[in-house]
């Protein structure tokens, strides 16, 4: 079945490239130009993945996720013309999955919505088929680096890439302290715009993702001025 995508851009001509590239490889593509409008569709048929210009006339991009985020864990592709720290961040925090800043070529977009959807095919699922070959296990999670998919308790975590790369990463050295700055190294491959404040935000968001799932949240422990580990369970 072709994928859904809902495409927020109040700017034609970048709306227009961006439908053109997606349809080219398949998609089904849905556009609004509002923020209202993009709730809206969202609620009348939930997409596969959802891209959102940041600044459109009537709130932003940030708005309508929070708002998907609600009740939804749809991938989320944040396109915004401002390449500023606190907007990747804060787009990251709010649980975005990727975000590519203006101006882009299409088909980099296309390339990253594709490899998304291929990540997050059958998270949340049930992890029987995967993890008979783990490569690293911590008590209830299981990475399975050949699927790039993490199972807590039997099933998949929906994680985002970079939730998944770091728990990943630490899960390939149990009980291994990281320090923040090796994180950002390992897992945000040493961008310019990453701070302490990156890998502090993405571990909330992952202890929340456990603890949902009924693990305890301190599996990541924080240790006081050198950064986090996983815990091997006593
Ligand atoms: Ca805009």
């Amino acid at each position: 079945m072709r994928k859904r995508i809902l495409l927020l851009e109040d700017e034609q001509a970048i709306a227009d490239t961006l439908i053109y590239a997606l349809q080219s490889e398949g998609f089904e593509v849905r556009h609004v130009r509002l923020a209202g409008e993009a709730l809206q569709a969202f609620e009348a048929g939930p997409p596969d993945l959802a891209v959102l210009d940041v600044g459109v006339p009537d709130g932003s991009g940030f708005d309508v996720c929070r708002a998907i985020r609600k009740t939804s864990e749809v991938p989320i592709v944040f396109l915004s013309a401002r390449h500023e720290e606190i907007d990747r961040v804060l787009g990251l925090e709010l649980g975005a999955d990727d975000y590519v800043v203006k101006p882009f070529s299409p088909r980099e977009v296309v390339a990253r919505v594709r490899a998304i959807l291929r990540r997050s095919a059958g998270s949340g699922g049930p992890a029987a088929a995967v993890p008979n070959a783990p490569v690293a296990q911590a008590g209830a999670l299981v990475l399975d680096e050949a699927a790039q998919r993490i199972a807590c308790l039997g099933s998949y975590l929906p994680l985002t890439r970079y939730e998944f790369q770091l728990l990943a990463t630490l899960l390939r050295r149990p009980e291994r302290i990281f320090s923040r700055s090796e994180l950002m190294d390992l897992v945000w491959g040493g961008a310019a715009d990453t701070s302490d404040r990156t890998v502090d935000a993405h571990v909330k968001l992952l202890r929340a993702k456990l603890r949902e799932r009924g693990l305890m949240a301190e599996v990541i422990q924080t240790h006081r001025n050198m950064g986090y580990s996983i815990r091997l369970p006593d």
